[in-house]
């Protein structure tokens, strides 16, 4: 490796600790329920799930998880932010 790339390594661990700097925009997930698969998205600051459990609350377990998962990086829904 040469010089160059290690001073972008080293980078690269530094800012992913940094989490602040980084807003993901939109990503689409399968999820594994313990029931069915489950289509998670984030578009504009919006989650969306095709469960009907977010149908009716706007949020899920699908969505939290995710929400856990990329924590500081993500919207919260209404529903972990009032935790
Ligand atoms: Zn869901």
């Amino acid at each position: 490796m040469h010089s160059g790339m290690i001073g972008k390594v080293e980078k690269a661990h530094r800012y992913a600790q940094e989490r602040d700097r980084f807003k993901l925009r939109s990503i689409e997930v399968t999820v594994r329920g313990d029931n069915d698969s489950h289509t998670v998205r984030l578009e504009d600051g919006r989650w969306a799930c095709g469960c009907d459990f977010f149908g009716h609350n706007r949020t899920c377990a699908h969505t939290m998880a995710l929400e856990i998962m990329l924590e500081g990086i993500v919207p919260k829904s209404v529903a972990t932010s009032a935790a």
